[in-house]
């Protein structure tokens, strides 16, 4: 492609609003340019890197057995309603109506429509498991879009999703799955790390988080010096203490977290206390008491539910906090009870749990004017603590460290949740009626390039590693104006194209400084420069990473090259 022709507009500055290194550079080499606030346009470069990504995302998948389709963006509300998520998805979901004013949600994500094709289309044990992918923009209105790529607001991903006859089939696809995201991750030439992203109720097998380890991760890892144990610190802190009394403990004794700063926090010792048999939690922040989880045998509207959580507030914190504490807490925990006592505080706090919990009941939520429950029993508690740098692994294995990643992949067995909600049944072998079992996994394309970048760069712009590279050759014609340049310049463009490589051709009226400055920040493997020694046939070839330099001769370029 010749520069001249491109829309590849380069900046000397950092744009304003980029406080990390991608989306510097990304935005200052040409790549993206921001439409609104966490929605990015990909210039023609950045397509160009975005569907390498892509490629090898869709390899990795075809390999796994997955086959690609392409679902809807729009999506009728009443596949989320069916699920409760219409509701428990909260703010991040977008929300439009048509015309009629029938309303539809932005794809956050496929898990409800993918499920409601499968319900219409699978009859059978014969036709199962099934296994579906496709790469489509997602739409999420994230409360903080930041980071350029790493955060947006409209980004791409690819999504797939498995259905199953039984919990070992799952099992199996699950595994091809994460093999496929390690191939992924490792051809991209990306440090990861798979981590347990959930030691809830199942015990920490049946969902992982692919994670670049980077400083600018919003993610704490935390992993084994000496073995493969490596977890999301929301999902591993440990239990210091862990108590069992069958007398009622005082009210000063039910207070289980000493240490609590926030309700974040608090949550986030949830999903493991619970996961370690507690029946019953209570939380305290700063010396003030907050919520108190309860799990047991519950009765809502005449319906005896058994083995639910559920949540009693005390007292709340800021919006934000609630909102981050109970996605958290309730996240790791996948389905919980329609709460039948709660306290309550704020109107926020409510919509907080709702958008949190997963278990809608059919009428929806009534939560206004209840009557606080405190009608809870704790049979034990615990002294609990996050895990620290330094403490020994709970594999047994070695000690502790801390990272940052950014979670580019995430793989998780969903089991019968969605198929139940929504009603997706197969017939099995004896002709009996049966709820599919699934498993989704994710991979943010946008964010993983994004990712790339911030593994590969150097003080004078982006490092592309070859397998993303917009183009392998940066062919810089340093004056244009000098007959021999262009010719020369000219021939070997055409010899490069000819022979199958992808060349980026920088042909512009520019000043020597500029091509260089700009070939740097956009920052292709190897840069053949055209320069004084044109008229003898030499060229200058330099490598975007080493710096290492060597003259070469036209007639040598391609074997050098190739
Ligand atoms: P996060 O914890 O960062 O908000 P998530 O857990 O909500 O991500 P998933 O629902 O697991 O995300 O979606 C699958 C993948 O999509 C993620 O692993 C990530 O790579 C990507 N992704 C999620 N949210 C965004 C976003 N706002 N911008 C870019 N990529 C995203
Ligand atoms: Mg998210
Ligand atoms: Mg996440
Ligand atoms: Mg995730």
């Amino acid at each position: 492609m010749k520069q001249s022709e491109m829309l590849l507009p380069t900046l000397k500055e950092n744009p304003a609003d980029a406080e990390i290194k991608s989306h510097q550079l990304l935005v200052r080499a040409g790549f993206i340019r921001k439409v609104a606030s966490g929605i990015y346009s990909f210039l023609p470069i950045g397509n160009r890197v975005l569907k390498k990504v892509e490629a090898i995302v869709r390899e990795e998948m075809e390999n796994a057995g997955a086959h690609e389709m392409n679902m809807t963006a729009l999506q009728p509300s009443e596949f989320w309603k069916e699920t409760g998520r219409w509701n428990t998805f909260g703010p991040e979901l977008m929300r439009i109506h048509d015309r009629h004013h029938r309303e539809f949600a932005l794809g956050a994500t496929h898990e409800e429509e993918v499920t409601a094709l499968i319900r219409d289309e699978v009859k059978s044990y014969k036709q199962l498991p099934l296994s579906l992918y496709q790469i489509q923009t997602k739409f999420r209105d994230e409360q903080r879009p930041r980071f350029g790529l790493l955060r947006g607001r409209e980004f791409l991903m690819k999504d797939a999703y498995t259905f199953h006859q039984s919990y070992e089939s799952l099992d199996t696809s699950y595994e091809k799955m994460f093999n496929a995201y390690s191939n992924i991750f490792s051809r991209l030439g990306l440090n990861f790390r798979a981590v347990i992203a959930d030691s809830g109720a199942m015990g920490g097998k049946d969902t992982h988080e692919f994670m670049v380890l980077s400083e600018v991760g919003e993610d704490t890892i935390a992993y084994s010096d000496s073995s493969q144990y490596a977890a999301n610190i929301e999902m591993a802190p440990v239990v210091t203490q862990y108590e069992k009394s069958m007398e009622e403990p005082k009210e000063k004794e039910k207070v289980a977290t000493p240490d609590c700063k926030t309700m974040a926090d608090a949550a986030n010792y949830l999903g493991h206390s619970l996961a370690a048999g507690l029946k019953s939690i209570m939380f305290k922040v700063d010396e003030k008491l907050v919520m108190v989880i309860t799990r047991g045998d519950h009765e809502v509207n005449d319906v005896k539910l058994k083995n639910l959580y559920d949540a009693s507030f005390i007292d709340l914190a800021t919006e934000e906090e609630t909102r981050t504490a109970m996605g958290a807490g309730f996240g790791s925990l996948g389905p919980i009870s329609t709460p039948d006592h709660i306290e309550i505080v704020a109107d926020y706090a409510v919509e907080a749990l709702v958008n949190a919990s997963c278990g809608a009941n059919e009428d929806g939520f009534h939560y206004k004017n209840v009557t606080p429950g405190k009608d809870f029993e704790v049979t034990q508690y615990a002294d609990l603590r996050f895990i620290e740098e330094g403490d020994p692994s709970p594999d047994g294995q070695g000690t502790i460290q801390f990272a940052k990643g950014i979670e580019v992949g995430h793989v998780f067995k969903l089991g019968k949740f969605y198929a139940e909600k929504m009603n997706a049944t197969f017939l099995d072998e004896n002709g009996k009626a049966n709820t599919l079992i699934m498993g989704c996994y994710g991979v943010g394309i946008s964010r993983t390039m994004a990712s790339i970048v911030e593994q590969y760069h150097d003080d004078n712009g982006i490092t592309w590693p070859k397998q993303v590279a917009p183009y392998q050759v940066h062919l810089l014609a340093l004056n244009i104006k000098k007959e021999e340049q262009k010719e020369l310049a000219d021939r070997i463009y055409a010899t490069l194209k000819q022979a199958g490589i992808e060349v980026l051709y920088d042909d512009r009226k520019e000043r020597a400084g500029v091509k260089f400055a700009d070939s740097d920040l956009i920052g292709i493997p190897l840069r053949v420069t055209v320069g004084k020694q044109a008229g003898d046939g030499y060229v200058e070839c330099k490598e975007r990473v080493s710096g290492e330099q060597s003259d070469v001769h036209e007639g040598n370029l391609l074997d050098q090259i190739t």
